[in-house]
């Protein structure tokens, strides 16, 4: 598709909202059921694809991309007919006969731009949600993952309705063309500098926007736990991906001597998981391009002169985009690796005097998308939850969170704004509409709010007033 393309694109998509075909729930049940049986039938695909952008292993292609959407649109299916109905809500006394009820009704044309790192998962999880509220979508799969994204708009079109769903393939040039159109809602993820370009674009025609952004989650772990079991739990968070997930603990606080004894449980956990040799290891992956991949090789560099030791790993092969599982100990607060999210499979280990040092650290910064605490001690837990700000905050596991439908999903202040998953997915791309009903007969208002404004309705007034204070 070419940029002078892109207006048709939407234009068409606008016509087809405004005709009605996306509103009934037939139409959003088969579209829905649509995006399953390509992630049924073209699995095998997506796999392929996905292996070739990330090296990312077709079981966890399965666990954290296909096989969590098709557990997703099937929350969805199951949930669509209460989602849609109207909810009641009661009419104060003053109005009566009246009936109120709040009525969901789509937005119209929505936007999804989504990120290289789960570039399947990030792309059609929030298309789930656009559809299952009746609406026309444009999905913007990532540039930086061509395979998949190729792959999207290959199969996608086969299965569901080319009038109302539509692939624009591309990068900046493309999705500048994109964001000068009027949507009714974008639903970006990715990093906090383009969500700044996608809130000025968007405030030119007034569009609500969801910001999926990242940036460092912190892990706290403290002498209470067991370090072998907490130590399992941190490696698979983290090497998840090869360390590109939003939600991976991004570095470890911990006391000194907490660490120094966590430091070869994480070898221990590393090895468990991924073998002796993880570089020819099909279950671990690779870093998505040179840029990236340069990105970080800078970060062990620095080790050993102000950026921390590395006492695990620290293994890197440019040609095949790997970098071994790796853990920095003693690193300084202000070492390069401390400053933006480093989206990969690097674990710095950072010293705190103790807890009040690692919330104060913590609250020092941006605000996380998660933060993830291992302690035994419910009151220090407690102290996690009321002190610090965090897009979520989970205690003994990272990043299962998100596999919570009930759970909002989503980040506060730098790391995001507006949540979605499971019903909030169905609500982002909705409009609640108020609506008021009330008979003209009897007529209870001329004789109490309308003029002339006569001694006894002011008596009336008054007597509200006085009931109110
Ligand atoms: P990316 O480079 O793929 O960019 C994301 C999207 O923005 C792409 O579709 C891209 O085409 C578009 N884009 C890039 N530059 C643009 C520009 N100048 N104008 C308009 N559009 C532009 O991905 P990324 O930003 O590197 O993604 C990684 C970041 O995303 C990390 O910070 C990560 O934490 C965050 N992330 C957040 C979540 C979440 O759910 N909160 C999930 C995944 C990733």
């Amino acid at each position: 598709m070419s940029e002078a393309d892109i207006p048709l694109v939407v234009a068409g998509l606008r016509h087809t909202f405004d005709l009605g075909l996306t509103r009934p729930a037939a139409w959003r049940r088969s579209q829905l059921q649509g995006l399953r049986r390509m992630l049924v039938d073209r699995g095998p695909e997506f796999e392929v694809a996905l292996y070739a952008d990330l090296g990312k292993s077709g079981t966890e292609a399965q666990l954290t991309e296909i096989g969590f959407l098709i557990a997703e649109i099937d929350h969805a299916l199951a949930h669509l007919a209460k989602w849609m109905r109207p909810t009641r809500v009661v009419a104060p006394l003053a109005l009566q006969p009246a009936s109120a009820r709040v009525v969901p009704e789509p937005l119209g044309v929505a936007l999804v731009i989504a990120p290289w790192n789960y570039p399947l998962m990030l792309l059609l999880s929030p298309a789930i949600g656009a559809l299952a509220a009746g609406n026309a979508v444009v999905l913007k799969p990532s540039e930086v993952t061509p395979e998949t994204s190729r792959a999207i708009a290959l199969h996608l079109p086969d299965y569901v309705d080319r009038r109302a769903v539509a692939v624009v393939e591309g990068g900046v040039a493309e999705t500048t063309v994109l964001l000068g159109e009027r949507f009714d809602h974008i639903f970006y993820t990715g990093n906090g500098r383009v969500g700044r370009i996608i809130a000025r674009a968007a405030a030119e025609h007034l569009t609500p926007i969801t910001l999926e952004l990242g940036g460092k989650s912190p892990a706290y772990i403290d002498e209470t736990v067991n370090l072998a079991d907490a130590a399992k739990r941190i490696v698979w968070g983290k090497f998840l991906n090869a360390g590109q997930t939003c939600v991976a603990p991004d570095y470890v606080l911990g006391r000194r001597e907490v660490l120094a004894r966590l430091a070869p449980r994480l070898a221990d956990a590393i090895h468990e998981l991924y073998g002796n040799a993880v570089q020819g290891n099909p279950d671990y992956g690779r870093i998505v391009n040179d840029a990236h991949f340069e990105r970080l090789v800078s970060y062990l560099d620095a080790a050993g002169s102000g950026g921390g030791e590395i006492v695990v790993g620290g293994g890197r092969d440019a040609a095949d985009r790997y970098i071994e599982p790796t853990v920095l100990a003693g690193v300084p607060r202000e070492a390069p690796v401390m400053r933006d999210e480093i989206f990969g499979p690097i674990l710095p280990l950072v010293e705190v005097a103790d807890l009040d040092d690692a919330l104060t650290f913590v609250n020092s910064r941006d605000k996380p998308l998660s933060a993830y605490v291992f302690s035994e001690r419910a009151a220090d837990r407690l102290r996690w939850e009321r002190e610090t700000s965090s897009g979520a905050l989970t205690f003994g596991a990272p990043v299962l969170h998100l596999s919570v439908a009930g759970l909002p999903f989503g980040g506060v202040g730098e790391s995001g704004q507006g949540a979605y998953h499971g019903e909030r997915s169905f609500r982002i791309f909705s409009h609640e509409k108020a609506v008021l009903s009330k008979p003209l007969q009897p007529d209870t208002l001329g004789p109490t709010i309308m003029p002339p404004f006569t001694a006894a309705k002011e008596g009336l007034v008054r007597n509200w007033l006085g009931r109110l204070r």
